[in-house]
């Protein structure tokens, strides 16, 4: 039987780093197995879906290069692919439940249900359904149903005996069945539950198996209790272990950024995201860390993914993002800055390429996110120049800066060739001429044209400026330290 799995988001919020990381796992069985990736949008919770949601899903899952062979925009032979198209089948196998008294129509009230469970947390007992309509004798069950007082469908779970199963993931698991309480399959609203739509949609999409996070643990023996209620064959389950932040708590809107969006906002690439969240539970063999979509579709087990819960270090997705960054051609590393800093509002398009692939190599290894680029252009991409005052100050206690900066704006509106060499040849001799090192002449000049110590390369920053916003830097520095050093007066 060939592997079929699938991601089944609730479409109540972006998707975040657990979701990607599932949908990613799911993906990667799938390949690595010749079987087919499904997408099912569990929106049946109609207050708390959006469709912004649904978008911000798709668009997370393409960001991530994670195109999946069925779902909604690819429509297959077990469609529809949407939870809210689907209550048909719900009422539909509900019947059968039905039919064989798996299930029993429950009239309690919201308000009843609520007020007896507060009265067991009270007693110090765990909160559970009481069983009340499940001792309905047949007349009193056909006449409230006659009466057609709104009712529930609950599942009769044993009340005795062990549910279990081998997960991929770990050793058996086990849940006594009277744990598991009677549970809802289908609300008065004609809502079904997830566990029990779930169980449906799994069974009539025929997926292999479940691959989803370790939270859904206490799901699944309700969801076995149901398979085996209809008759059906059950998937394989592997639990996948939680993610943590670097405090070792749950990972959380406390920790940061916890949506895949929020990610390409800081600059990750998705390369780097694939990679980082693949490593988020599962290894090669221990020591190999960087691996392309690609690859990752070819080596993916799932008996490698490991049973302790993942780390997530922001600090090793910036490094793997840096490295997957340089592993780019120049042309697409060019191309994702060029993108990135549109977003960020700074539009290159009246640029030429050779200046956007010469701010690309003047920032180089220094790039580790394509933020990194809107900082290190940022000289070059705002005016005005925003300055660290505390680079600044002491050159005005430094002699002969006001004239070096005037001579060398001089040197750069004489350079008729305005190129990274002869830029670099006129600062070079001016420099011999005072017989002053490169650095020390070009150390103010830096903070004058960039408004800091770091920077990319300096040539590369003046011909980035251009001649006349160099220039004009320059001289305005140069009428600053003038003005305020108290070496200026001296003539020095
Ligand atoms: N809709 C569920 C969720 O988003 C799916 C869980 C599952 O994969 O069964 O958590």
């Amino acid at each position: 039987m060939s592997v079929r799995v699938r991601f089944a988001p609730s479409p109540t919020g972006t998707l975040h780093v657990g979701g990607a990381r599932t949908a990613l796992y799911n993906y990667l069985f799938a390949r690595a197995n010749g079987g087919r990736f499904i997408l099912r949008i569990e929106d049946t919770d109609t207050a708390r879906s959006t469709d912004d949601s649904v978008q911000a899903i798709f668009a997370g899952l393409r960001w991530l290069g994670l195109e999946w062979d069925e779902g909604p925009g690819a429509e297959g032979a077990h469609g529809p692919y949407f939870q809210s198209e689907r209550r048909e089948r719900y009422q539909h196998h509900l019947r059968t439940l039905e039919a064989s008294s798996a299930v029993y129509p429950c009239f309690c009230s919201p308000e009843e249900l609520e007020a007896r469970r507060a009265e067991q947390l009270a007693g110090g007992a765990g909160p559970r359904y009481d069983g009340r309509c499940r001792r309905l004798s047949a007349p009193e069950r056909a006449e409230a149903l006659a009466s057609r007082r709104p009712a529930a469908w609950r599942f009769a779970t044993p009340t005795d005996g062990e549910t279990a199963w081998d997960d991929v993931l770990r050793d058996r698991v086990e849940f006594r069945n009277e744990v598991l309480e009677d549970f809802v399959v289908m609300r008065s609203d004609g809502l079904p539950t997830y566990n029990y739509a779930c169980v449906v949609d799994d069974h009539e999409m025929e997926i292999t198996h479940v691959v989803r996070g370790d939270d859904h643990i206490s799901n699944t023996p309700r969801q076995r209790l149901l398979y085996d209620a209809f008759g059906w064959t059950a998937p394989q389950f592997a639990h996948v272990p939680m993610i943590l932040g670097a405090d070792g708590s749950r990972l959380s809107k406390r920790h940061g950024a916890t949506s895949v969006g929020a990610y390409a906002e800081l600059g990750m690439i998705p390369e780097a995201m694939v990679n980082f969240l693949a490593l988020l539970g599962w290894s090669y063999d221990g020591e190999r860390e960087l691996f392309t979509l690609a690859e990752l579709e070819q080596l993916f087990r799932l008996e490698r993914v490991g049973k302790n819960p993942a780390i997530f270090d922001l600090q090793k997705l910036e490094w793997m993002n840096g490295q997957h960054l340089k592993r780019l051609s120049e042309p697409d590393r060019v191309e994702r800055v060029t993108q990135f800093l549109a977003q960020s509002g700074h539009d290159l398009s009246a640029r030429t390429p050779e200046w956007r692939l010469t701010l690309v190599r003047a920032i180089g290894d220094r790039l580790k996110t394509l933020a990194d680029a809107r900082r290190y252009a940022a000289f070059c991409l705002e005016d005005p120049l925003v300055r660290d005052e505390s680079a600044w100050t002491p050159v005005l206690e430094r002699p002969k800066i006001g004239p070096r900066l005037r001579e060398m704006s001089l040197r750069i509106e004489a350079d008729g060739e305005f190129s990274l060499t002869s830029l670099e040849a006129a600062i070079r001799s001016l420099a011999a001429e005072r017989g002053l090192k490169l650095g020390d002449l070009i150390g103010a000049a830096r903070i004058a044209l960039t408004g800091g110590q770091v920077s990319p390369g300096f040539f590369e920053v003046v011909w980035l400026l251009g001649r006349d916003r160099a220039v004009t830097r320059l001289r305005e520095a140069a009428g600053e330290w003038e003005r305020n050093s108290p070496l200026a007066a001296a003539g020095s």
